[in-house]
């Protein structure tokens, strides 16, 4: 093969990622609610830290975004999916978390006038994690982080829950603390729909990291059943029902708490522990189970030694 045939064949294959670059779209959830359905995998310059979800409600006085993407581009991406929908400007973004693609989107709403609302924890643990999750996201996302500015929510409810109102829509935001501190999740009662932030994955097995807590995410999911939302937009994975949402994250907590965190509580040694539940049928089909399982049960175990 020719050097020029080479570089053709390479430069047709950068123009092809080029033309991958992931562009999220705008799928209805019911009524006038959209979800935006990440990809399940990792952080890329491709996707732009998109790989999670979020959504939008369509109200008579402008859009109410949730959670706003991980960075000034991916923030684009998201106003651009939301343009294809509604001309209506984004007036609220409602931040269910402080993970990067949770809020590092902000600057970029708020710049266009839209008012960035978070309950008071949520908008603290975004200050607090503001350099660690910037200094990971330039390491994914190299120069496509270019003009993001953190800028955590600044109309900061305090309490564990609070109902708000625009255009005829309200929702409810509540605290569920399970995958980081400060986490929250809106709920829409007239739609029946959950936008449960990171407490819910499906699709995907959800991952237990040093700071998430077992305990909060258990005892969350059952206040999230009790609601008996008709839909639910899971933090990652498709747009699911409350059976499925059960079947892949809540069962996985109360496994988690009532099966590792009764041995911690029962000083058995951990290790045993671990492999005797290394394998486990009800989860093992969904994606990242590998990756994930044996880190959860050993952080579950950790949680519950510690507070039993
Ligand atoms: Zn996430």
């Amino acid at each position: 093969m020719s050097q020029r045939l080479v570089f053709f064949l390479f430069a047709a294959c950068v123009s092809l990622a080029a033309l991958a670059d992931y562009q999220p779209k705008a799928e209805k959830v019911v009524d006038n609610v959209y979800a935006l359905v990440g990809p399940l995998g990792q952080r890329s310059a491709e996707n732009d830290g998109l790989n999670a979800n979020f959504g939008f409600i369509v109200t008579k006085q402008g859009v109410i975004l949730i959670d706003s993407g991980a960075s000034r581009l991916g923030a684009e991406k998201i106003a651009t999916a939301i343009r294809v929908v509604t001309e209506q400007p984004v007036r609220w973004v409602i931040n269910t978390g402080s993970q990067d693609h949770r809020w590092l989107g902000n600057d970029y709403f708020a710049a266009k006038g839209a008012e960035i609302i978070a309950l008071d924890r949520t908008a603290a643990t975004q200050a607090h994690y503001t350099v660690q999750h910037m200094e990971s996201l330039n390491r994914f996302l190299g120069e496509r982080m270019q003009g993001t500015k953190p800028h955590p929510a600044t109309k900061t409810p305090a309490g564990d829950s609070v109902t708000l109102e625009l255009g005829g829509e309200a929702l409810n935001l509540a605290y569920t603390d399970a995958h980081f501190p400060g986490d929250a999740r809106v709920w829409l009662p007239k739609h029946g729909v959950v936008f449960s932030g990171d407490l819910v994955f499906v699709d995907r097995l959800l991952g237990v990291l040093p700071w998430s807590s077992v305990k909060h995410g258990q005892k969350a999911f059952h206040a999230l059943e009790a609601l008996k939302p008709k839909h639910i937009v899971p933090g990652h994975g498709r747009v699911c029902d409350l059976a499925q949402a059960k079947r892949e994250t809540g069962d996985y907590y109360d496994f988690l708490a009532d099966t590792i965190g009764a041995a911690a509580k029962d000083m058995q040694p951990m290790s045993e522990v671990l492999n005797r539940h290394a394998e486990l049928p009800a989860f093992k089909h969904l994606e990242n189970f590998y990756a994930l399982h044996l880190a959860n049960m050993n952080r579950a175990f950790v949680e519950f030694e510690a507070t039993p």
